[in-house]
C-alpha cells in the first residue's frame, strides 16, 4: 500500500495514526512513536510533532 508521490524526499516517513485503549497513537511510518492523544484532543497536534521528527532527520 504505497501512495508516495514521485520526488517526495520523505517517502519513508509518513504520519500513521492508530486507535487503541481509547487513545489515538501517532507514529511515523519508519516505526518511531510520536504522540498519543485523547479523542477529545485535536488531531492538529500530530502535524507539528511529525514535522519536527522529519526535520530532525534531515539535519543529520
Ligand atoms: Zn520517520
Amino acid at each position: 500500500m504505497t501512495d508516495d508521490s514521485p520526488g517526495r524526499v520523505q517517502s519513508a516517513h509518513d504520519l500513521v495514526i492508530s486507535y487503541g485503549d481509547a487513545e489515538f497513537h501517532a507514529a511515523c511510518r519508519c516505526g518511531r512513536p510520536l504522540l498519543t492523544i485523547r479523542p477529545n484532543e485535536s488531531f492538529d497536534l500530530f502535524g507539528p510533532v511529525w514535522e519536527a521528527h522529519v526535520m530532525s532527520l534531515v539535519d543529520q
